[in-house]
């Protein structure tokens, strides 16, 4: 892992499925477990893939990542941008890589 220093902030709440993990986390679960680093490729997005460090949570038909950005490559570049408390829903078409 690039950057280890790096550790997104874990949602009290899943931005994707809503589930409330105040509970848990009071009793000492840690729900989301270590962080993972994943590349997206997203149909909807300017960048052309995005390295994001985070969590992945499918929710029924929904499917999405959440963590801060590392980095994304834009017009063939590849820009380092540390951005935390990012969302992305995934679509059919859209691929993450682990
Ligand atoms: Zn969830």
């Amino acid at each position: 892992m690039r950057n280890p220093e790096i550790q997104p902030k874990k949602p009290d709440k899943c931005p994707i499925c809503g589930e409330n993990y105040l509970e848990a986390k009071a009793n000492g679960f840690d729900i989301y477990g270590d962080p993972a680093d994943l590349i997206l490729e997203l149909q909807g997005t300017e960048a052309k893939a995005i390295l994001i460090r985070g969590w992945e949570c499918h929710s029924g038909t929904k499917r999405g990542v959440f963590g801060t950005v590392l980095s994304f490559i834009r017009n063939g570049k590849l820009v380092e941008h540390i951005s935390p408390d990012h969302t992305y829903i995934i679509f059919p078409g859209d691929k993450v890589i682990y």
